[in-house]
């Protein structure tokens, strides 16, 4: 079975739900103490979070009961993830969720990563989302953010949950502040999917006839983005480097694929793909495991954003060289930031539109790195 989990800073709630239909409304509430009575439940993947600075949290091991699901809510309640056990016993799916603020002033939820059983094993998805409170994230919003909605696993009745509060993505800043601001080596939040590549290498083609027009060299900074992680290219001095290596293999024909093909692929196209399908999104990395390995990771780059691969991302365009250091982070097993205070990481769920400062890492994504691989 797969290791056990839970979010350090959760409040349990329990919700029993309907045998067919998730969507039931009708709940009971269930004490902790009688459901960690119950013999019958399933482990879900671990997540390691480190809230308190330089401390690494350790997770406590709970079953969930067959049949139900959990909901664990962080960051004051901004953030909840939700875990769904089979009625057989068996892990079924989780998905994190996170409250922003939609440029409307709207609080909404989005999706910020799912893991789903595939058998023995599991398939997991986080996503990359842009500033909303930006001009060109907002206009991304407008273009489809309606659609978060149907792609959210519902927590429990809104009585029930803790004050929300909106995860405020990082407002659009001139970038030539951020290193003198703190380029993130004091925040140290991170999470982990619990697994790693065995081999310590990922080994990753592009699917270099999918890149669309993009102002600078869009090819070079994915390679770019995919090796900081093997130097710990980082502003802040730390040596602490792991070994770790991303290699390009090559350019392909193959595309990024929502089932496993046994090819690590990197490519532009829509965002209809695997469990991404969201809001106005910038980006999302597909992984698949067998037991605590990951056996594949395919990156998706949403084609119809307005991205830029120059020295220094304009105003109104997305970098792809962060990018790609932010979503190869999720290919080598790391999970996002929790949100608010850690703005400044690489593995932070929200980009600002004219940012570069993602290109490197900050405390909290070494940390992350070199908790799967010591
Ligand atoms: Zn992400």
């Amino acid at each position: 079975m797969h290791s056990l989990v839970d979010l350090p800073h959760a409040a349990l709630r329990l919700r029993r739900v309907g045998a067919a239909l998730m969507c039931a409304i009708v709940s009971i509430w269930l004490a902790p103490a009688i459901a960690s009575a119950s013999p019958a439940g399933c482990s879900v993947p671990k997540v390691v979070s480190d809230h308190a600075p330089g401390t690494i949290v350790a997770t406590a091991v709970r079953d969930i009961p067959s049949g139900l699901e959990q909901t664990d809510y962080i960051e004051g309640g901004s953030v909840y993830r939700t875990i769904r056990c089979s009625s057989a016993g068996d892990f079924d799916m989780s998905m994190t969720v996170g409250a922003i603020m939609a440029p409307d002033g709207q609080v909404a939820e989005v999706p910020l990563e799912t893991i789903r059983a595939q058998g023995n094993d599991l398939r997991g998805s986080s996503v990359l989302y842009p500033d909303f409170s930006s001009p060109a994230g907002a206009a991304l919003w407008a273009r489809d953010g309606g659609r978060s909605a149907l792609h959210v696993l519902p927590a429990v009745p809104s009585a029930q949950r803790p004050a929300l509060q909106v995860m405020a993505p990082a407002a659009s800043q001139d970038p030539s502040t951020f290193a003198s601001t703190d380029a993130g080596c004091s925040q140290t939040s991170f999470t982990i999917n619990n697994s790693g590549w065995l081999s310590r290498a990922y080994h990753y083609w592009i699917d270099a006839g999918t890149i669309p027009a993009i102002p600078g060299t869009a090819h070079g900074q994915l390679l770019s983005g995919h090796h900081v992680w093997n130097n710990t290219t980082n502003p802040c001095g730390f040596a602490d480097i792991t070994n770790f290596t991303s290699f390009f293999d090559g350019d392909t024909t193959i595309r990024a694929n929502a089932t496993a093909d046994g090819v690590n692929v990197v490519d532009f196209g829509s965002a209809n793909f695997a469990d991404c399908n969201t809001v106005g999104l910038l980006a999302c990395t597909v992984w698949f495991t067998s037991g605590s390995f990951i056996t594949e990771a395919d990156e998706r780059f949403v084609s119809a954003n307005p991205w830029s691969a120059t020295d220094t991302a304009p105003a109104g365009t997305f970098d792809v060289y962060s990018t790609a250091t932010h979503e190869s982070g999720h290919a080598l097993g790391l999970g996002h930031t929790s949100g608010g205070s850690t703005n400044f990481l690489t593995m932070y769920p929200f980009q600002c539109d004219g940012c570069i400062r993602e290109r490197d890492l900050g405390r909290g994504d070494v940390n992350g790195l070199r908790s799967i691989y010591p």
